[in-house]
C-alpha cells in the first residue's frame, strides 16, 4: 500500500491501538506527524575508536569482537551482573551489564559488534558499563535518537519511521516551490525527511536539517503575513488633522527627543492611506504611554475612537486613571472595560460606546472577549504586547474595518526576531529616558544581611518614600521549598515584626480584581508604604514615589523579568534601588544576577538573557504567541531567518502554479490552527 503524509499511523505494521495511543500522547496521529517528529540528537558510530585509544570518561563507539562471557552473578535482589570481554587489534576491554541476561546471551562469540557507551575512569584498565550494542554491519552508522517518551523507545520510533519512508512516494508533493529550493539550495522534502531520520552521515543530516529549518521558518513567516495581509488595504480612518499642540500644552513635562520622534512617526503613519502597523519599543520607564496618548488624541481630533488593551487589570486601571487626568481636559471621553466589572457596569460602557460617547476605551482581554461592537474604532493600541498572542491582537483589530495598530513593548528583542514575530511592523525606538532619572542602583545580596536591607527600607519610608518587596510564590503551597518566601505570610510577618510601625499591604494574583484595585489605589496614594507582592506588579505599574524594589529568591526569575520589576522604581527624581536577595551558590546563577548589577540597559539584559536561555524560554511560549517550533531555533538559525525573510517577499511577488499555491496554503492553515490552539 502506498502512503501519503496524511495517512493515519495505524496503517503501519506494528502500530496497533496501544502504540497509537502512546503516539497520540505526543501528538502524533498521521505519517506527517511522525516524520516531523525530529531526532533530539544522533549517535555517531561512523568512526569507532580502538580500545587502546578510547579516552577515559568519554562516550564513544568501539568496534570489537566478543572473546569471553562470564555467567551472570547475583549481587542482591533485583541486581544481577554479567561481564563480557571484547577485543580488537589494539587490545581488550571488559564490559559490565546489569540485569541484561538476554542481551548478553544474544551476543555471539567471535562476532564483531559496535559498543556505544561511556568509558570507565581508569586510563589503564579499559572498561565500559551497559553500552548500547549495534551490529557491526549497520546500514547507517549515524543513528537518530528521539526524545524519550513513556513506552516508546527510540528503536520503535526509528522502525516506524523507516517503514513510513519506505512506503512513501519519493516524489511526494513538496510545499517548498521548486524555484525556492533551487535558489536557496534546499533539498527535496523526501530527501530531507529520509536524511533527518536515517542519515548516511553527519553531512546528509545537516543538509536535511537546513531544509527543514528553512521550511518551518518560512511557513511561520508566511502564516504571520497572512494574518496581517488584510491590513494592506486602504484605510477607512484617514487622519487629516495631526496637530497635537493642545496635547503638548496639557502634559506637565516636555517630551524627550525620542518620544517626540516616535510621535512624529505615528502622526505621519496616521495620515497615510494605508493603516498604521507600528511597534514602539522602549525600555521600562521610557514613557511609551505618552506616544499612545498622543496617537489617541490625534484620532479623537479626527472624529474617531481608540482602544487601548493592557495585559492586566491593574495596568488597565492605572492607564485609565492616568490618561483620564491628561485627556479629559482636552474634551476626550474615556471608558474602562474589564472582566471583573459587574454585568451592569459593562453594559453601560458598551452602550456608551455604541452611542458614540466614548473616544478612548481602555481595558483588558475583555475588549476582545466581550460582545462589544467598536464600529468607529480607528486605533488599536496594545500595551506590553509581548503578553498577547498574534491572534489576540488580530482579533481586536477585527472589531472594526482595518484600524491603525500600535503595539508597545518594553521587552527589547533583536531586530530579526522582531521581524519574525511582528512581520513588517515599522519600529519606533524610544532610546532615551526622561531627564533627571538616575539609574537604579542594583545589588545582589545574601539573605543573611536582610536586616540591613529592612533598615535601609525603613529609612526611606521615614522620608515619605515607598517600596516593594516581591516574592516568587503566593501561598504556602504543597511542595513549596521552605526557603521560598510567600507573599501573604511574609507580609504578615513583616507587618507584625520589623515593619510594625509602617503601613504594609499585600498584593497577589489570586486576589479578587476589586481587592487588587483597592490595594493598588492605596499604594498609589501613599496610604500603603510597603507593598509585598508577587509579580503582578511586573508590567507597567507606575508609582513614581516608590524607590526601593527588593526581590526575594531572585534566582527564581528570568533576567528580563527582574529588569521589568526593577523598572517599577527609578520613575521619579529620587535615587532608587533594586535589591536582589539570593542565597543560590550556583556560579551561573550568580553571574546571571550580576548582569543586572552591571547594567541598566534593557537591551543588554535581553541580549544576555537570550543567549543564556535561548529564545524559547526567553520569549516564553505564552508570551510571543508563536506556535512551538519543532526544529528551528530562533537564536542560532539567524542566517536562515534572514533568507526566509527574503523568500517571503519573493513569494509575495512571484506567480506560483495553482498546485504550488495550494500546498503552501495548506501548510499555513495547519500552522494557524496551532496558533489558535495555544490561545485556548
Ligand atoms: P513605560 O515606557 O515603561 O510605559 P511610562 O509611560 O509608564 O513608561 O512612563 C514612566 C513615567 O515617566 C511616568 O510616570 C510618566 O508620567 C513619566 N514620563 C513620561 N514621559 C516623560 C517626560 N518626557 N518627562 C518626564 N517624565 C515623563
Ligand atoms: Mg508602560
Amino acid at each position: 500500500m502506498a502512503l501519503n503524509l496524511d495517512t493515519n499511523i495505524q496503517y503501519l505494521t506494528g502500530v496497533g491501538p496501544k502504540r497509537a495511543a502512546l503516539y497520540q500522547k505526543i501528538d502524533i496521529h498521521t505519517i506527517r506527524d511522525l516524520l516531523y517528529y525530529f531526532p533530539r540528537s544522533y549517535i555517531d558510530l561512523t568512526q569507532p575508536s580502538f580500545i587502546a585509544d578510547a579516552p577515559p570518561w568519554e562516550v564513544c563507539a568501539v568496534r570489537a569482537r566478543v572473546v569471553a562471557k562470564s555467567s551472570p552473578q547475583y549481587v542482591r535482589k533485583g541486581l544481577t551482573i554479567s561481564k563480557v570481554k571484547v577485543a580488537d587489534d589494539s587490545g581488550s576491554m571488559m564490559i559490565t551489564f546489569f540485569n541484561a541476561k538476554y542481551t548478553v546471551d544474544a551476543l555471539q562469540y567471535d562476532k564483531e559488534y559496535l559498543f556505544y557507551g561511556k568509558m570507565g575512569a581508569s586510563p589503564a584498565k579499559k572498561e565500559m558499563h551497559a553500552p548500547a550494542i549495534y551490529p557491526a554491519d549497520l546500514p547507517s552508522a549515524f543513528l537518530a535518537v528521539y526524545p524519550l517518551t513513556q513506552g516508546l523507545s527510540s528503536k520503535m520510533i526509528s522502525q516506524n519511521i523507516e517503514q513510513s519512508l519506505g512506503l512513501l512516494d519519493e516524489n511526494l508533493p513538496d510545499p517548498l516551490p521548486a524555484f525556492l529550493r533551487r535558489k536557496y539550495q534546499l533539498c527535496h522534502l523526501h530527501f530531507a525527511l529520509k536524511n533527518i531520520h536515517l542519515p548516511a552521515d553527519r553531512e546528509s543530516a545537516e543538509i536535511a536539517r537546513r531544509r527543514l529549518v528553512f521550511e518551518e521558518l518560512l511557513m511561520l513567516s508566511l502564516s504571520l503575513h497572512s494574518v496581517r495581509a488584510d491590513s494592506y488595504s486602504q484605510t477607512a480612518f484617514l487622519c487629516k488633522n495631526t496637530d497635537i499642540t493642545p496635547f503638548l500644552q496639557q502634559i506637565p513635562f516636555s517630551l524627550t527627543g525620542a518620544q517626540q520622534r516616535a510621535i512624529d512617526e505615528v502622526c505621519a503613519d496616521l495620515q497615510k492611506p494605508t493603516p498604521m502597523n507600528r511597534l514602539v519599543q522602549g525600555d521600562v520607564g521610557s514613557g511609551k504611554t505618552m506616544v499612545a496618548a498622543a496617537a489617541s488624541f490625534v484620532v479623537f481630533q479626527n472624529g474617531y475612537m481608540s482602544a487601548l488593551m493592557a495585559p492586566t487589570e491593574i495596568l488597565a486601571q492605572q492607564h485609565y486613571q492616568g490618561l483620564s487626568k491628561l485627556l479629559t481636559p482636552l474634551g476626550m471621553r474615556l471608558a474602562l472595560l474589564c472582566g471583573s466589572m459587574t454585568a451592569k457596569e459593562k453594559r453601560d460602557v458598551k452602550e456608551r460606546i455604541v452611542l458614540g460617547m466614548v473616544d478612548l476605551v481602555i481595558g483588558t482581554h475583555a475588549l476582545i472577549s466581550e460582545d462589544v461592537d467598536l464600529p468607529n474604532l480607528a486605533l488599536v493600541v496594545t500595551d506590553e504586547q509581548h503578553r498577547f498572542g498574534v491572534a489576540q491582537r488580530t482579533r481586536l483589530s477585527e472589531k472594526s474595518d482595518h484600524p491603525h495598530t500600535l503595539v508597545m513593548s518594553a521587552t527589547p528583542i533583536p531586530r530579526t526576531l522582531a521581524l519574525m514575530i511582528y512581520g513588517d511592523l515599522d519600529v519606533s525606538s524610544i532610546d532615551q529616558l526622561p531627564p533627571g532619572r538616575q539609574p537604579v542602583k542594583t545589588y545582589v545580596i545574601s539573605s543573611k544581611i536582610k536586616q540591613r536591607v529592612y533598615n535601609f527600607l525603613k529609612e526611606h519610608l521615614d522620608r515619605g518614600l515607598q517600596g516593594y518587596i516581591v516574592c516568587p510564590l503566593v501561598e504556602a503551597g504543597d511542595n513549596t521549598p521552605a526557603n521560598l518566601q510567600n507573599a501573604e505570610e511574609y507580609a504578615d510577618q513583616l507587618a507584625r515584626g520589623p515593619f510594625a510601625d509602617y503601613r504594609v499591604g499585600v498584593l497577589h494574583g489570586k486576589m479578587r480584581p476589586k481587592d487588587k484595585e483597592r490595594i493598588m489605589d492605596a499604594f498609589a496614594s501613599g496610604e500603603i508604604q510597603l507593598l509585598v507582592s508577587t509579580t503582578v506588579v511586573e508590567v507597567g505599574v507606575d508609582v513614581p514615589n516608590a524607590v526601593i524594589m527588593m526581590v526575594e529568591n531572585a534566582e527564581r526569575f528570568g533576567l528580563s523579568q527582574l529588569h521589568q520589576l526593577r523598572g517599577r522604581v527609578g520613575r521619579g527624581q529620587e535615587q532608587s534601588y533594586c535589591i536582589l536577595i539570593s542565597d543560590n551558590q550556583n556560579p551561573d546563577t550568580k553571574e546571571r544576577l550580576e548582569v543586572l548589577h552591571r547594567t541598566n540597559d534593557g537591551f543588554k539584559v535581553a541580549e544576555y538573557d537570550l543567549k543564556a536561555r535561548g529564545p524559547g524560554d526567553f520569549l516564553g511560549k505564552r508570551q510571543h504567541g508563536l506556535p512551538q517550533l519543532k526544529i528551528a531555533d530562533l537564536s542560532s538559525n539567524m542566517d536562515i531567518l534572514l533568507q526566509v525573510q527574503q523568500a517571503t517577499e519573493e513569494l509575495g511577488r512571484c506567480q506560483l502554479s495553482d498546485g504550488e499555491r495550494e500546498l503552501l496554503d495548506q501548510e499555513i492553515a495547519r500552522i494557524l490552527s496551532r496558533v489558535g490552539d495555544q490561545l485556548n
